[in-house]
């Protein structure tokens, strides 16, 4: 896999080289094969062709001997100038000829003159002429019964001669010679779609299925050869131009080639016996060298169809490791993702707590201007009660210094106060936020203002339900008091005085109501509510620090304080984030 990514060309190269290969082996092995397939084939169709060709002409072998017993004919060569006689053996030819269907039948005597023929009527008659220059008449003459195949010099007509000797008693007298038409084979070839050639002896095509190869010659004749052919007229005055300008063989013999005309053609022999003739029977190399190129096509196609399956699922498997290398970027790059956020998480925790600090100090910068307000007044009272105490202890008057030291006190015992409530505010530490129980919250703050309640004669309403949230108990308790006493306060001049504390939750907050049925909160009192030292309440009572200290602690421990008129009353809301009840699913984070 890698080496591959690393060295595709190499590999498409591979691909090439051995895609050429095996498609030339296809080629070349199944070529081979169709190529001895057609040879058995075309060798059985030559020798079947020329078994046809040969018993045509054997079956008129015995003809001139046959014919040579009639008397007439033994009468003439007895009396030659017998004009009775010529004309009876004329006729009788003439009759032997159309019983056995050859070109022609005629009588020769010793000198090669021909005393009567079948065709004595036509104006090439054969009657007169002296054939001593063929070498059927030779061979007959000395008692052979020989074959010869040539162009007749009467009629210039191509055919086969089988000539005979007549005997009278023991001695040769004349010789009988027949003619036979072999040209009909050429059309009978033709229709069969095959293409064949007759060769004799010297290699000289006679019949052909392609007129212009007859009396050519398939190899360069010999002088010797050429001045016989003169001398016989065999083939009237052609000198044969040689036929194939290369021989050659294929297919580890199977073929021979020839190659006539610029055209090579594949070649399948066939010895005619004692004819001395050949049949050769021609085959066009196009259609085994088609079967090899269709083979090759289709190994290459199958090969290339192998070779794209294994690129394809190389691409598949590569894009596969990619993708889990992807993943794997994917999974690091969110990890690093994590890590960064919850880096940066911290930073801004700490840079939130550093904030809420902050805040808590320009709170206090804004509480030190109302408290050195606030103590600036009681201070100079102190200085002056305390001079004056000094003065009536000088006259002894200790009753007046008495009663100016216990002012001192009770002034001091009203700084400790503001002191007191700043010191829980002005902590450090952050709230100690647990799992709270508004229930248990609850009972504590009614507990703290069970006097002030039972002295005022207020009742208090009150939910047994319970729920959890996410707080510090004691500051909690703080707050509950704050507005359970401001509620109080606030009802102070009217006869029926109710305070109803109710719970409320949803899914992710408990919601904490204290309403009075006061006279509601003024203009200018929702508008400061929150903020440290407002006040409607008289020196001594209240210092306005309750409901801002109460607004920073709630925000502390993540939650909201609102205030209301119900008409009639205040009503102050309480929002929490809810804690998950013991024994229960925790709730979704927010
Ligand atoms: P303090 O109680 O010392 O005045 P707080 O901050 O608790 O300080 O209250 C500020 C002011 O808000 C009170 O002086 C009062 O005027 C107003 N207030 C608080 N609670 C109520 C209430 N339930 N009904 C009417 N006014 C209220």
């Amino acid at each position: 896999m890698l080496s591959l990514r690393r060295r595709p060309l190499a590999y498409a190269l591979w691909a090439l080289a051995s895609l050429c290969a095996v498609v030339w082996l296809t080629y070349h092995g199944v070529h081979t094969t169709a190529l001895q397939t057609a040879a058995q084939q075309a060798a059985a169709t030559v020798q079947l062709q020329a078994r046809d060709l040969r018993s045509s002409v054997e079956k008129f072998e015995h003809l001139p001997s046959l014919v040579g017993a009639e008397r007439t004919l033994s009468d003439l060569l007895r009396t030659p100038e017998d004009r009775v006689l010529v004309d009876q053996a004329n006729r009788y030819l003439a009759f032997a000829k159309a019983r056995t269907d050859v070109a022609a039948v005629y009588l020769i005597d010793l000198h090669g003159r021909t005393l009567a023929a079948s065709n004595w009527e036509s104006a090439t008659s054969y009657v007169g002429q002296n054939y001593r220059f063929r070498p059927y008449f030779q061979a007959a003459i000395q008692g052979r019964t020989s074959m010869f195949y040539g162009i007749g010099v009467t009629t210039g007509t191509p055919g086969a001669f089988i000539a005979a000797p007549l005997y009278l008693g023991q001695r040769i007298a004349g010789v009988v010679a027949v003619k036979i038409d072999l040209t009909a084979f050429e059309a009978r070839w033709r229709e069969a779609g095959l293409q064949i050639a007759m060769a004799d002896a010297q290699g000289i095509v006679f019949l052909a299925t392609q007129p212009g190869w007859r009396y050519r010659s398939l190899r360069p004749l010999p002088t010797p050869v050429l001045e016989h052919l003169r001398a016989t007229r065999q083939y009237g005055n052609i000198a044969p131009l040689t036929l194939a300008s290369k021989v050659g063989t294929l297919a580890d013999g199977a073929w021979q080639t020839l190659t006539i005309d610029h055209k090579t053609y594949l070649v399948q022999t066939q010895a005619m016996g004692r004819f001395d003739w050949q049949m050769l029977l021609f085959s066009d190399p196009a259609q085994p060298r088609r079967q090899g190129i269709l083979a090759a096509e289709i190994a290459a196609l199958c090969l290339a169809l192998v070779y794209l399956t294994l690129a394809l699922v190389w691409q598949y498997r590569r894009r596969q490791v990619e993708r889990q290398d992807s993943q794997r970027a994917l999974a690091q790059a969110v990890s690093e993702l994590d890590a960064r956020i919850a880096a940066r998480t911290a930073e801004l925790t700490a840079a939130n707590d550093t904030a809420v600090q902050t805040g808590k100090l320009a709170l206090l910068g804004q509480m030190a201007a109302s408290i050195s307000h606030e103590i600036s007044q009681p201070l100079a009272a102190l200085r002056t009660l305390a001079d004056n105490a000094v003065a009536f202890l000088a006259r002894d008057d200790t009753a007046s210094a008495r009663d100016n030291l216990r002012i001192i006190g009770e002034l001091c015992t009203r700084m400790g106060h503001i002191v007191g409530e700043l010191k829980a505010f002005a902590r450090k530490e952050p709230a100690r936020l647990q799992t709270v129980s508004l229930q248990q919250v609850m009972a504590g703050a009614l507990m703290l203002v069970e006097p002030l309640r039972h002295a005022s004669g207020t009742r208090i309403a009150t939910d047994t339900l319970d729920f959890r949230v996410w707080g510090d108990p004691i500051r909690l308790e703080q707050v509950l008091v704050n507005l359970l006493r401001n509620a109080m306060d606030a009802m102070e001049t009217q006869p029926d005085r109710l305070i109803e504390l109710r719970l409320q939750a949803t899914e992710t907050h408990v919601n904490i109501t204290v309403r009075d049925h006061g006279p509601g909160l003024s203009a200018d009192a929702q508008a400061h509510l929150f903020e440290p030292f407002f006040t409607t309440k008289p020196s001594g009572k209240g210092l306005g620090l309750g409901l801002s200290l109460s607004h920073a602690i709630v925000h502390e421990m993540g939650g909201r304080i609102r205030a209301d008129n119900a008409h009639p009353g205040a009503c102050f809301t309480l929002s929490l984030p809810r804690a998950p009840e013991p024994n229960a699913d925790p709730p979704p984070p927010p």
